[in-house]
């Protein structure tokens, strides 16, 4: 996952319809970005408070070992 939602996030919604593997979904109190991104990006543009960043790098072997649960 290259991207992830920062805390600018305002829980607008405009970005989800847009990624076309259905990859960003609300979550509490912002919206998440899944695993599954494939790093398509055209999610960037619609993010009026630029709250789509690149995931540092410090945090991606992190992510990278999280396992979705049967719950999500
Ligand atoms: S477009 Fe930006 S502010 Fe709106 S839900 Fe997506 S990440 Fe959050």
């Amino acid at each position: 996952m290259p991207f992830h939602i920062t805390q600018e996030c305002t829980a607008c919604g405009d970005c989800v319809d847009m990624c076309p593997i259905e990859a960003i979904r609300v979550d509490d109190p912002i919206y998440v970005i899944e695993p599954e991104c494939t790093d398509f990006m055209e999610c960037l543009a619609f993010c009026e408070v630029d709250a789509i960043q690149p995931v540092p790098e410090t945090e991606k072997e992190s992510i990278s070992t999280i396992t979705p649960t049967a719950n999500g």
